[in-house]
C-alpha cells in the first residue's frame, strides 16, 4: 500500500477519531511551558493534563503534532530516520482506555489499515510488563521470539524523577526479513526501523523512588510520520519521501546537481538542507527570531548549517528563501500559517544568511592570513588552533580549511584541530551529556539541561557558529 505523506496523516487521525478520539490541531513548536525549549513530541501540550495540572478537553484525542529535536542534529543525513523538524502522529487516552486498547489499535492501523504484513513487525515491551507482553502474544498473537524484551533507559517512560510514568512498547518494520529471526537485534538500523511508541502511563513515582498505581491510566503514543512514509513509499530513507523530497530537489537544482547520481557527501548535504529548511520555516511561523540565545540559537545554528552545507555544494550566493519557498510550498495547506508568515520567515533568513555570509568571508580572509605567514615562515602546515579558530568563529568546516590549504600546498594539523575540538567538547560535556529528549528522558530534566546548555558561551553575537 503506497500512500502520500497527507494520506498517512489523515489515515491516521481518521482511523482514531473513527475510535471516539478528538481530533485537535498541532501546537506550537514554542511550548505554552515556559521551562521546556521546543515541543520535542506529540504528549507535551498535554503534560498538564498528564500531571493533573489541567483537565483533558475529552477523554481521548489525537493528533499529528510538529515537533523539534535538536538532539537528533547530528543525525540528520547520516541515518535513515531521524529528523530535527518532523511530526508525530498520536492517539492519547486521559484517564480513559489502556494497555489493550492502545495495542490492539496500533495493530489494527499497521496491519490493517497500513497493510504492514505481521510478520514483518517486531515488538519491544520493557522487561517487568507481564501484560504488555501476554497482550502482544496472547491477544493479538505475535510470536513469542518477536517480542523483545528491553530494559528501563529504552522501554520505561517517565515525566520526571517523580511524577507520572510507566513503561512502554514500541513497533519496529523489518526491511530484511529474509535475515531471519534467529537474531532480531532492534538496534541494527540497516534492518530494523522503530515506528511507534506506546507508552503505558500507569504508575506515579514519589520521592523515594516508589512506584504506586495511578488512579487514572492514560496512554501517550508516538508514531514518526516520516517513518511510515519510508515504509509504505518503500523508500532508502525518510528523506526520499513525497514529505520531503521535493524540497531537496529544489535545492540540488539550484546547485546544478542530479540527487540520483550525486555522491554519499553531496546527499548528505542536501538531506541537511531538505531537513533544517523545513525546521526553520516552521520555527519562524511559530514566531522564533534568530538569536543567541535559547530557541533563537536553535533557529540560528540551523539556518547557519544550511548555508554551510549549501557552500560545499558550491552555493556560495544566498539561495534559503528559494528552498524555503518550496517548503512552504510543500506544506503549506496542512500548515496554512506558514502561507501567513511567507513574508517574515523570507526576511528573516535573508538577514541571517547575509550575515553569516559576511562572518564566511571575514574567515576567508583570516585564512588567506594565516597562509600567507605560514609560507613566510618555511611552514608547510597550518596549525590546528587556528583550523579550529576558523571553525568555530568563522563556521569553517576542517574540510574546507584542508582544501584551500591543499590548494596553495600546505597541510593542516588534524591532530592539534580535534585536540581543540576534544577540549571543547569537555567543556560543553556537562551539560550536553545527558539530553535525551525521547519521551523516555525525563522532560523536567529535560529543559532543566538544556537551557543552561543553549545559553552556554555564546555571549558574542559573531563568534557562535559552532557548526559541525
Ligand atoms: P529512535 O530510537 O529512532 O531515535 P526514539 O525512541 O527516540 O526514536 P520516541 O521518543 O519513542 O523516539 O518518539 C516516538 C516516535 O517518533 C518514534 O517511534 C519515531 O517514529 C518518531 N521519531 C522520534 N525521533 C524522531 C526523529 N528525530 N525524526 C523523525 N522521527 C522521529
Ligand atoms: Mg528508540
Ligand atoms: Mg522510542
Ligand atoms: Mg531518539
Amino acid at each position: 500500500l503506497s500512500l502520500s505523506g497527507d494520506r498517512i496523516r489523515q489515515t491516521f487521525l481518521t482511523f482514531y477519531a473513527d475510535k471516539g478520539h478528538r481530533i485537535l490541531p498541532s501546537a506550537s513548536l514554542v511550548p505554552e511551558d515556559p521551562t521546556v525549549l521546543l515541543t520535542i513530541a506529540g504528549m507535551l501540550p498535554f503534560k498538564p493534563i498528564f500531571l493533573g495540572q489541567r483537565p483533558a478537553p475529552s477523554p481521548r484525542a489525537t493528533t499529528s503534532q510538529k515537533c523539534i529535536r535538536t538532539n537528533d542534529i547530528e543525525n540528520v543525513g547520516r541515518t535513515q530516520r531521524h529528523h530535527t523538524f518532523f511530526e508525530m502522529l498520536g492517539n492519547f487516552s486521559f484517564g480513559d482506555y489502556f494497555k489493550k486498547e492502545a495495542i490492539t489499535w496500533a495493530w489494527e492501523l499497521s496491519t490493517v489499515v497500513f497493510q504492514l504484513p505481521a510478520d514483518r513487525l517486531v515488538i519491544s515491551v520493557f522487561r517487568d510488563d507481564d501484560e504488555a507482553f501476554a497482550l502482544w502474544r496472547d491477544h493479538i498473537g505475535v510470536p513469542e521470539h518477536r517480542i523483545i524484551a528491553m530494559g528501563e533507559a529504552d522501554n520505561f517512560w517517565a515525566s520526571g524523577p517523580t511524577g507520572p510514568c510507566g513503561p512502554c512498547s514500541e513497533i519496529y518494520y523489518d526491511f530484511h526479513p529474509e535475515l531471519g529471526d534467529a537474531v532480531l537485534d532492534l538496534e541494527d538500523d540497516r534492518r530494523f526501523i522503530e515506528f511507534y511508541n506506546l507508552v503505558f502511563m500507569q504508575y506515579n513515582r514519589d520521592a523515594e523512588g516508589h512506584l504506586t498505581p495511578l488512579a487514572a491510566q492514560n496512554i501517550d503514543t508516538g508514531l514518526g510520520l516520516e517513518r511510515m512514509a519510508q515504509i509504505l513509499q518503500a523508500k532508502p530513507n525518510n528523506y526520499e519521501t513525497d514529505l520531503i523530497f521535493p524540497i531537496i530537489e529544489t535545492a540540488a537544482t539550484l546547485a546544478g546537481l542530479d540527487y540520483g547520481s550525486a555522491d554519499a557527501k553531496t546527499k548528505i548535504s542536501l538531506k541537511v538542507i531538505g531537513d533544517h529548511v523545513r525546521a526553520v520555516v516552521h520555527l519562524i511561523a511559530d514566531g522564533v527570531m534568530a538569536s543567541n540565545l535559547g530557541r533563537g540559537y536553535v533557529l540560528r545554528r540551523l539556518i547557519r548549517r544550511v548555508v554551510r552545507h549549501g557552500r560545499l555544494l558550491g552555493l556560495d550566493r544566498p539561495f534559503t528563501v528559494a528552498v524555503a519557498e518550496a517548503a512552504i510550498a510543500l506544506m503549506a495547506e496542512t500548515y496554512p500559517n506558514l502561507r501567513e508568515r511567507d513574508a517574515a520567515i523570507k526576511s528573516e533568513l535573508e538577514r541571517e544568511e547575509v550575515r553569516f555570509l559576511e562572518t564566511l568571508e571575514r574567515g576567508e580572509k583570516l585564512l588567506g592570513d594565516l597562509i600567507q605567514q605560514a609560507q613566510a615562515s618555511g611552514s608547510s602546515q597550518l596549525g590546528g588552533v587556528d583550523a579550529f579558530t576558523l571553525y568555530d568563529t568563522f563556521g569553517f568546516p576542517l574540510e574546507l580549511t584542508q582544501e584551500i590549504a591543499e590548494e596553495v600546498g600546505l597541510t593542516v594539523d588534524v591532530a592539534g584541530f580535534e585536540a581543540e575540538m576534544e577540549q571543547q567538547k569537555e567543556r560543553g560535556r556537562a551539560a550536553h551529556e545527558t539530553i535525551d529528549l525521547t519521551v523516555q528522558g525525563s522532560l523536567d530534566q529535560l529543559a532543566e539541561q538544556v537551557q543552561p546548555t543553549v545559553f552556554l558561551g555564546y555571549g558574542d553575537s559573531e563568534s557562535s557558529a559552532s557548526l559541525v
